[in-house]
């Protein structure tokens, strides 16, 4: 039977804890996951929480109901699982108003605690199977808020479980460390790293400098596409001002072919038009003018792409045109 926490790729021994404690009826009601960000804690929380509340098979078949609501966010704010019983804890997750107000600048405030977590742990869960509490940045947890923990995980309830994620167990309370139960996460071996991104569609390219962390090699692929759009607009600003058309014909060297690629390119160098555009419509209203025409011109460009025309006929084609305009 494929489990949900099948899901949890990289993390063998800590999955296999889990599953023990599981199979043996004896998880523990408060563990600490601890490891770099980005390798699959939270994910195993979720998995944790589809195996205490699951509705078809003990170590959570990730597809029920219940299972879905555990692994489903609100997509609105606040950004937590749609299952009641799932109660996700973290610094800024909450807006003021749900937590009396209060500024989460410094940590996870004790309203947010009192608020969300001890309200709750004192009566039955929702829908009757467990209540799951997931405190994500628990080093974050600020003194107060920490020491209105303790005293529920000093005593523990029948069918609550907390899971507090951490980078940094040492910044927790010695009395938050010694009352929870540690499972340890690695770095993920880079072809599972690349096995994960490549599954999300995600640019592999930063899987080797990312310490074997997705959200670090999310990032930093991020960074690199944002740089190569700079770049991509700073060349055809110059190709469209340069005195030949040597520049334009330059631009279609191999990584036009790209047809995704060179789409998001030119949607920003039209998004760049449009809001240089705005700026110089109050001064200088025949540059804007111009600079709306470019933005046409560009739109239109993009038009023919998207019906299959040659991506470098394209691109020439628009460059001829943006150096009349
Ligand atoms: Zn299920």
């Amino acid at each position: 039977m494929v489990s949900v926490f099948d899901k949890v790729r990289g993390q063998e021994p800590a999955i296999s804890t889990l599953r023990r404690a599981i199979s043996s009826g004896r998880v523990h009601h408060a563990y600490r996951f601890e490891g770099p960000d980005g390798v699959g804690r939270e994910r195993a929380a979720l998995a944790l929480g589809c195996a205490l509340l699951c509705e078809e098979q003990p170590d959570g078949c990730g597809v029920c109901r219940s299972c879905k609501r555990v692994l489903q966010f609100s997509e609105e704010e606040p950004n937590v699982p749609l299952h009641p019983d799932v109660i996700l804890i973290g610094r800024a997750l909450y807006p003021p108003g749900m937590i009396g107000g209060k500024s989460e600048a410094m940590g996870i405030s004790v309203e947010q605690i009192r608020r969300l977590v001890l309200s709750r742990v004192g009566y039955a869960p929702h829908e009757g199977k467990a209540l799951v509490v997931i405190i994500r940045g628990a080093h974050e947890l600020t003194t107060s808020a920490a020491n209105a923990l303790l005293k529920t995980l000093e005593e523990p309830i029948a069918r609550v479980h907390f899971i507090l994620i951490t980078n940094s167990p040492g910044r927790l309370l010695d009395t938050v460390r010694s009352r929870t139960q540690a499972v340890r996460f690695s770095p993920l071996p880079e072809p599972i790293l690349r096995k994960i991104l490549e599954a999300q569609n995600i640019d592999t390219t930063a899987v080797d400098i990312a310490d074997g962390s997705a959200s670090v090699a999310i990032a930093l692929s991020q960074d690199d596409v944002s740089r190569e759009r700079d770049d991509y607009i700073d060349a055809l600003n110059a190709a469209i001002d340069a005195p030949t058309l040597a520049p334009a014909i330059a631009l279609n060297d191999g990584k036009a072919k790209d047809r995704t690629n060179l789409r998001e390119k030119l949607d920003a160098f039209a998004q760049h038009l449009s809001e240089r555009t705005r700026a110089a419509v109050a001064t200088d209203p025949q540059g804007a003018a111009t600079l709306a025409r470019r933005y046409e011109i560009v739109t239109q460009s993009m038009n023919h792409l998207e019906r299959n025309a040659q991506p470098a006929l394209v691109i020439e084609g628009m460059v001829r045109e943006l150096r009349r305009s």
